[in-house]
């Protein structure tokens, strides 16, 4: 369903003045740098999604105007033209030239594409970035997608995610035996070994979810989604750190076949408009996260607490298990964590000693 125009009815006039000098470019150039494209771009997002949903429509916007609309891309939200949770298979076959959304949503058929969202209790957004573009986490997530045909490219983040909304305390590793939570994925997997019954509810659904009882928890993002899904008025503690989803990075993919038919320069501004996004999308959760904590900390019907420590401890030796395991019969998830957790424990020193400390400090939490 590649639909392509190439312009060839504008002349040679058009052509220089779109390229600036004819001699730099050459007659080839100025007919390529006619040709438009017109691609889909699927996404996993309920229409209009704050952070997510917005962020993959201002990518498409930003790609249009710096290809001077020699490259249109109409963004589809979940279940539009495909249903949410097939965007891999829709860029694989071509149905959409892009898609947007998170790698983890694969691991049923990759299961180390989890390593390109996020790993419970590994690292954050920051991290995340540092490993994608310096430390060779982008080729090797661009190495594990090529034989499916598809480039992969971060274009998001949403930062350290909340642990969730419970509608029972959560006081020892015991409290959450029989607890059924909505937790997509790996951290879903480890509450299940810790004790959990893992239930999987649509995004759109959590509220009614919890609100009827007929879950006991659920995560979804951080306070800036959570609130405009009004799931504090669905559940009472607001649990925190989000250790299943510590910088969770959202993905643009694209097919290949597609992406090798785009000029070089157009590659670039793709490439570009997805660096943009990395930015624009974590500024936007971090300044609507302050602005709705803020009145999630100001309503009184709302409790938000730390995950006492056993329970974490708990979850951490469980997530290292998973993590394990997934390594034990797959040489690529083999040699992402060696990857991911060289880099990690690094990472982890220099963390403690800048980010993290000047932060606690600036709180009153060490002297
Ligand atoms: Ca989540």
């Amino acid at each position: 369903m590649k639909r392509r125009e190439f312009v060839s009815g504008l002349g040679l006039a058009a052509g220089l003045s779109a390229c600036g000098s004819p001699d730099s470019t050459g007659q080839a150039g100025s007919e390529r740098s006619q040709e438009t494209f017109r691609w889909n771009m699927v996404t996993s997002w309920p229409p209009g999604l704050p952070g997510t949903g917005v962020g993959a429509q201002k990518v498409a916007r930003r790609i249009e105007a710096a290809s001077n609309g020699r490259l249109r891309i109409k963004v589809y939200a979940g279940g539009e033209l495909v249903p949410a949770l097939e965007v891999f298979d829709a860029v694989r076959s071509g149905t959409a030239q892009m898609g947007h959304d998170a790698s983890y949503y694969h691991r049923g058929k990759v299961a180390a594409a989890q390593y390109f969202t996020c790993i419970p209790f590994g690292l954050n957004a920051q991290e995340m970035n540092a490993w994608m573009y310096w430390g060779g986490g982008l080729e090797l997530w661009q190495e594990l997608f090529a034989p499916f045909g598809i480039v992969p490219f971060p274009v998001g983040n949403t930062g350290v995610q909340m642990a969730g909304w419970f509608n029972k305390e959560i006081i020892s590793v015991d409290d959450l035996a029989g607890l059924k939570i909505r937790m997509p994925g790996l951290g879903g997997e480890v509450m299940q070994r810790a004790g959990a019954v893992q239930v999987t509810v649509p995004g759109s659904e959590i509220f009614t979810s919890l609100q009827s009882g007929a879950i006991d928890a659920a995560e979804w993002i951080g306070p800036y989604n959570d609130v405009s899904l009004g799931l504090h008025k669905a559940a009472q503690y607001y649990y925190y750190p989000g250790w299943h989803e510590p910088g969770p990075v959202i993905e643009c993919l694209v097919n290949k076949s597609a992406w090798e038919s785009l000029p070089a320069d157009l590659q670039q501004i793709v490439k570009l408009a997805c660096q943009a996004g990395v930015v624009d999308m974590q500024a936007e959760y971090d300044w609507g996260n302050a602005q709705a904590l803020k009145q999630l900390q100001d309503d009184p019907n709302v409790d938000i607490r730390p995950l006492p420590k056993d329970v974490l401890d708990t979850l951490r030796a469980f997530s290292r298990e998973a993590v394990n395991e997934m390594s034990v019969n797959d040489e690529f998830a083999a040699r992402l964590q060696a990857s991911f957790d060289a880099f990690q424990e690094l990472s982890s020193v220099n963390q403690s000693v800048g980010e993290t400390a000047y932060i606690n400090y600036r709180v009153g939490l060490c002297s």
